[in-house]
Order: structure tokens, then sequence, then C-alpha cells
């Protein structure tokens, strides 16, 4: 094997960039370690201001074949790395599970599944993609979506492959050309992807890779002025500074971003709903942005909810991500774990019980946390902490659990555990969220928009809303037959 591979777990990973349909080594590189037993997996290829030139130069290039190809064969395309995510499935997950310490069977049956269909949904969706015509005094008005150029899509750890695709596909489906820069604690799979982009026939410089430091490579690709669109999932102090450089061109953005959500549980729930609900927050060790991290619960069935929790989370199996009977892996990073034990630490100074967990298990593990008496403006209430922390605040009447949920800064997602419609109803209704949920929890159509209010986001993605993003939408108004403007 060369020095620009690796082998994960028998996988052979190219560790370089992928710009232009060809494999870029950097003069530096930077090391990407295991979150289940912090070995060492690779070293990856540290990209920056040149190679952002590079990548950008070459989705430029490519752009204008890309964009003039026909829906029916660019959706082909998608279809065909949709294909070959399936057929090198195990692979992908078997990588990702290394590289990101989620569990491997949640990646096997549910995460590279849903890669795989992110494709073929924006394949079909493309197809489909029409608007009816509207008439103005006899004027025809035709809605087009038209391709916007070179996209800067970035991604975080927590998700890679699967967030890295639900931007990649619809903004290939659009006809632009894309520069993926994924997470530098989790760079595995993207490369892979390019691999099978480049299998299933994607011309070279449509799909371009770059890998490296958000500061680095990450500033350098964003604030490129031919850059079209920018598409962002991560954190909202980087969001900020995206933002910031994005502002410079005037480069339309669309952000996706942290989350504080809340778990409601009206006193007429089906508490052991509501506890299989609340005990799924700490799927993937916590480190999800859509997670209900805030317990409400109302007061009246505070005591048997905490009681039936503390029994089910006691039931969960943390250890190795690669084990079936794994419940909890990882944290991603010794940085992250030293995050998480802070914010506890700092809400236990602050006044905050114990009820579970409360410490690292080891290094790389978080023991499943739950905390309660914590004050509304209290830091581990109002700040995402991406681990598996839960805390619990009691609420005697429906708008006061309202008040409580909406009393944050964030607005990503929302879950409300009622046995009563009406009650639904009338709380989703007054709740700031991009996803509510009633009685479920992270079910989605792909078709609906997705996004966060307030700081968990900007803008929409899903269905129509992504080719609205990841277009530019034009209208195109048609005289009648011998209509003259002076006539
Ligand atoms: P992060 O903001 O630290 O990093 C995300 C990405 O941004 C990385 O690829 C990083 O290299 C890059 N980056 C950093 N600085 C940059 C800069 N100046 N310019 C350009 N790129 C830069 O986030 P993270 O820690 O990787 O991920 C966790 C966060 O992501 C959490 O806040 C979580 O809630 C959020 N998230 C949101 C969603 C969503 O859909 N709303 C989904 C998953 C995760």
């Amino acid at each position: 094997m060369s020095e620009h591979t690796a082998i994960i777990a028998g996988v052979v990973v190219d560790t370089r960039h992928w710009i232009g349909g060809e494999r870029v080594a950097s003069p530096e590189t930077f090391t990407d370690i295991s979150p289940i037993d912090g070995r060492t997996l690779a070293e990856i290829a540290r990209g920056g201001a040149a190679e952002a030139e590079a990548a950008v130069a070459a989705a430029r290039d490519a752009f204008p074949v890309w964009a003039a190809t026909s829906r029916a064969e660019r959706a082909r395309v998608l279809h065909a790395i949709a294909d070959g995510v399936e057929r090198r499935l195990e692979e992908l997950a078997i990588v990702e599970t290394n590289d990101n310490g989620a569990l491997l069977r949640s990646h096997l049956r549910g995460v590279m599944p849903r890669v795989a269909h992110n494709f073929r949904f924006f394949a079909d969706w493309l197809l489909e993609l029409e608007h009816k015509d509207f008439q103005t005094r006899g004027h025809t008005n035709s809605v087009s979506w038209d391709p916007a150029g070179p996209c800067v899509l970035i991604t975080p750890w927590n998700a890679p492959l699967m967030l890295a695709t639900w931007k990649v596909a619809p903004a290939l489906a659009a006809g632009n050309s894309v520069i993926l820069k994924p997470a530098e604690w989790s760079p595995l799979t993207a490369s892979l992807l390019a691999d099978i982009a480049a299998g299933a026939g994607l011309p070279a410089g449509v799909l371009n890779v770059v890998q490296g430091y958000g500061a680095e490579a990450g500033s350098a690709l964003v604030s490129h002025p031919d850059i079209r669109r920018i598409s962002f999932t991560g954190s909202v102090p980087t969001a900020k500074q995206i933002a910031r450089a994005a502002a410079d061109n005037l480069t339309p953005l669309s952000l996706e971003l942290g989350g504080k959500s809340p778990l409601l549980v009206f006193a007429d729930a089906d508490l052991d709903l509501a506890v299989d609900l609340a005990v799924e927050q700490y799927d993937n060790a916590g480190q999800v942005c859509l997670a209900a991290t805030r317990l409400l619960v109302d007061a009246s069935v505070a005591e048997e909810f905490t009681r039936r929790f503390t029994e089910k989370a006691a039931g969960l199996t943390q250890g190795d991500p690669r084990d079936e009977a794994t419940d909890i892996g990882p944290n991603i990073h010794p940085r992250q774990l030293k995050k998480i034990d802070g914010f506890v630490n700092r809400a236990v100074d602050a006044g905050a019980r114990t009820v579970i967990g409360g410490s690292p298990k080891a290094d790389l593990y978080y023991r499943p946390t739950l905390l309660t008496d914590v004050a509304q403006d209290s830091e581990i209430v109002q700040e995402e902490v991406f681990g598996p922390v839960l805390t619990l605040q009691t609420f005697e009447t429906e708008s006061e659990a309202i008040a409580l949920a909406n009393g944050t800064r964030f607005g990503l997602a929302a879950t409300v555990v009622t046995g009563d419609r009406e009650r639904a109803q009338r709380v989703t209704a007054r709740l700031v969220a991009g996803t509510v949920w009633v009685n479920c929890f992270f079910v989605r159509d792909l078709q609906a928009p997705f996004g966060g209010s307030r700081q968990s986001g900007i803008g929409r993605e899903g269905g129509n809303w992504s080719f609205d993003f990841y277009c530019d939408v034009k209208n195109t108004v048609t005289a009648p037959e011998g209509w003259h403007s002076h006539g």
C-alpha cells in the first residue's frame, strides 16, 4: 500500500484530496484517530488555500457541461452512485464506525441505506420538478430551476456521510458542481464517496473533496468569490464565521445548526412511550443535532416518569460500537469528552442534582446522564452539550411548558408526548421549531422541509426547498403570439 492509503478494517481508503478527478496530496497531513480506542487511523492530506483554489477551479471548469447535461442523465448517474453505495454498504458502515464511533448496527441498517436513498430521492425528485405556468394578461410566466454554479458543502463529524450526501445529492441533481469539505475528526467516508462517484460515471470535477481544518481549508473555500452556494451543517460559532465570509461575496447560504430541543411530556401522555422517546435521546452518545436534551415533564407525573426513565436507562449497554449489543458508543474525541464533563461539573456546581451518570466511564465514553434541579437560565439548559446529557424540568400548566420549551435561542426541533389530540394541536402551533414531532421522534419524509428556526439555522432543505436553494430560480415571461407592447 502506498503512503497515501489507510486500511480500515480491511477497506482501502485514499487519504488524499479528490480534485478534478484526480487524487492530490498536500505537503502536510493531520492525524485522524478512532474514538473507539484512540488509535491512529490515518494521516490525512491537510488542505489549505492552494487546494481550495484548485478545487474551485476544477468545479468551475466542470460546471457548464454538467449543468447542460439532461435531467434524465443526471438522474441516471445519481442512481448509479446509489448503486455504488449499496454495493459497498458494509465497507462504508465499518469505516464510518471506526472513524466517528457511532453504532455499526445503525450504520448498516439505517444510515448507509439512507445515504443511498438521498441519491435516489433527489434523482427522482429532479424528474418531477415542475411548476404550473402562471398567466398574466395572456402572458405566460414559466418557472425554471437553473443550476447555480460551484457549491461548497461543509459538514460535521456526528453523521458524516449521511449529512454530506444530504447536500451532495440535491446539489448534483440541480446541475451544480460541488466541493465537499468533511469534518477533520471523521473524513474517511467522504474519500470513499469520491471513489464511488467516479465509478458511477460522474464527470471529473463535478464532485471534489478537500480535506483539512475548518480554519484553513474551510475558510478558504467559503470566502472564494466563485462559489455560488454554501451549505453548512455544524455549530453556531462556525456558522457566524462562515456567514461573515459569505457576506463579502453575498454568497447565498443554507445553515443547519445546533439545537437544545425540548421533549414535552404531558400528564395525559402514554408514559412508557414518553420514557422510550426520552431514552432514545442518548443515541449516538447524544451527538445528534435534533436530540431532545431538555425533558419538560408535567409535575404530577414527574416522579413516576423519572422512576421509569432511570430503570430503562440502566438497561443501556455502553461500549464498543462494533458490538451488536451496544446501545451507546464513545464520544468523538477526548476534547469533546472534556467539554461534556465541563458542562456537567459546572451544572452541578450551580446546584443541579445528578439523577444518573455525571462522569466519564473511560477516556472516550461518557455515562448517560440526567440532571435535575436546573434553572431555565442556567448554562446546562441554554447551551448545546452534544453528549449524552439530558436535563429534566417540571411544569404545572400548558403555557408554562410552552414558555420553557421556547425559552432558548435555538429552534431546531421539539417533541410533544400527549394523549390529547387537541392539546397536541394547541401546543405545536405555539412551538418555535423547524420540526415538531407528536408522539414520535426522528421520522421524516425527505419531501418535507428540514432546518432550524432562530439560531438553529437559516433556510430549509428537502424536496423542492433543496432545489430552491441550490438553483437560480427563474421566471420567464412570454408574450402571447402577435402581442405588441405599444399596440
Ligand atoms: P463545527 O462547527 O465545529 O464544524 C463543522 C464543520 O465546519 C467542520 O467541517 C469544520 O472543519 C468546518 N469549519 C470550522 N471552521 C470553519 C470556518 N471558519 N470556515 C469554514 N468551515 C469551518 O461543528 P462540529 O463540532 O463538527 O459539529 C457539531 C455541530 O453540528 C453541533 O452544533 C450540531 O448540533 C451541529 N449539527 C447540526 C445538524 C443540523 O442538521 N441542524 C446536523 C448535525 C450536526
